[in-house]
């Protein structure tokens, strides 16, 4: 039997990458759901190519239009955030692939968690805003998170046959972005096109920015305490400029394990597909052959505070990364319209920090009217 998936997202660089597996291989996945946020003329083109059960597109404004071109069909349209939700519990879908943005993805998350479905999350804000909450869900509905970000697949890939008593350390790889090596003066001009210039991987713009101020690997730490069970302070981040180490374990006899390959997501996202096996990859993955070094370098805290800013919350616990996520969407969506610098992000987040993280912990509903407060006060904000 085919493995029946849900592509929540499937018009951004993850989903996209997701469909060109299943382009590859139709014997072996089956496109049951696709959703959208805006691009309608992008989701019409997948849902005609790919036939699926249903699609939704999050906007509603554009409805009519999708609904429209795909009248001559036999696919459900559908349109608004409840319906994506809904969309991730379907009966007909065995593994939802999360590559949605923000904490847009959480509500699905839940849903595709309470019923049972294989969660392959490329998402990881759902883990930094609620996860406690999400792993929890995990466990009691017996529906496995298989991360797809690299780092993460690299982390459960060595832990393959491993006990989790056997862990001393994980070490998270991070590129170091476009302004890997600047101090925090010269962090202090750069410019928007600069930052959306990442040295290694392409992606979505708001994973893009993020990983120019590090707040990606911030959000990475929360998520890998929380895929792993393991505390923060036991997660170490090591620059590593080339991307082919993409994460590695320490264990308590001194051993370390390390995943490779060249950086490219089709193959974490292949792995979370076909986990616990492993499928011919349908692309040139190439060998290291022609890589001179691999190169370590330390992260550096004090210039890219947004990483300090990470571990700071998760050690409050609480509330405080739903408020580190909802201020760094606001922050980096600011930053795109270039309404404020780069600089200007940081202080975003870190006066949200101060005025709204707290240690209670929170329900579902709590941590959205967090999400909420939060970003009320960060647009309430002038000259940051
Ligand atoms: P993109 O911006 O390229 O794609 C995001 C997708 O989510 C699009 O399909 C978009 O729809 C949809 N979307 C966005 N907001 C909403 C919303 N409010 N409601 C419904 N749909 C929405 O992002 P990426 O693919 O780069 O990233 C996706 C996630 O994966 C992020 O959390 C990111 O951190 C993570 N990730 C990405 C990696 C990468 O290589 N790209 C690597 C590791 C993790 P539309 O475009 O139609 O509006
Ligand atoms: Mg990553």
């Amino acid at each position: 039997m085919p493995q029946r998936l849900a592509i929540l997202g499937s018009t951004g660089s993850i989903g996209k990458q997701t469909l060109d597996i299943c382009r590859v291989y139709p014997e072996l996945f089956t496109v049951e759901v696709l959703t959208a946020g805006s691009n309608a003329d992008l989701l019409i083109n997948q849902a005609l190519e790919f036939n699926p059960n249903m699609v939704v597109i999050g906007n509603e404004d554009a409805y009519e239009s999708v609904s429209e071109a795909l009248r001559k069909t036999d696919i459900k349209v559908f349109c608004g955030g409840k319906s994506i939700a809904e969309a991730a519990g379907n009966s007909e879908v065995d593994t939802v692939v999360l590559a949605m943005v923000g904490i847009s993805g959480l509500e699905p998350a839940i849903s595709a968690l309470k019923a049972g479905k294989k969660l392959a999350l490329a998402n990881k804000e759902v883990l930094v805003v609620a996860g406690e909450l999400v792993t929890r869900l995990s466990i009691e509905h017996n529906a496995p998170i298989i991360p797809i970000d690299s780092e993460h697949s690299a982390i459960m890939q060595c832990l393959q046959g491993e006990s989790s008593t056997s862990i001393e350390k994980l070490i998270l790889t991070a590129s170091g972005g476009p302004f890997r090596g600047f101090n925090a003066p010269q962090l202090q001009n750069v410019t928007l096109q600069q930052a959306l210039d990442h040295p290694v991987w392409s992606m979505g713009n708001k994973i893009t920015i993020d990983s120019a101020t590090l707040m990606n690997k911030g959000f990475e730490v929360i998520e890998a305490r929380w895929l792993f069970n393991i505390a923060a302070d036991r997660i170490d981040i090591l620059v590593h400029p080339q991307s082919i180490i993409h994460s590695m374990v320490q264990f308590v006899d001194g051993s370390i394990k390390a995943q490779l390959s060249k950086p490219d997501m089709r193959l974490p996202i292949l792995y979370a597909l076909t986990w616990p096996q492993r499928l011919k990859a349908p692309f040139q993955t190439g060998g290291l052959s022609d890589i001179a070094s691999l190169t370590f370098e330390k992260a550096d805290t004090s210039a890219f505070r947004h990483l300090a800013m990470a571990y700071e919350s998760i050690k409050i616990g609480g509330g405080a990364p739903c408020v580190l996520n909802a201020a760094n969407e606001i922050a980096v969506d600011l930053f795109l319209q270039e309404k404020i610098s780069f600089p200007g992000m940081q202080n975003m987040v870190n006066k949200a920090l101060e005025r709204l993280a707290h240690t209670k912990a929170l329900s579902i509903q709590e941590l959205l009217l967090l999400d909420a407060e939060t970003r009320t006060f960060c647009k309430s904000l002038n000259n940051i």
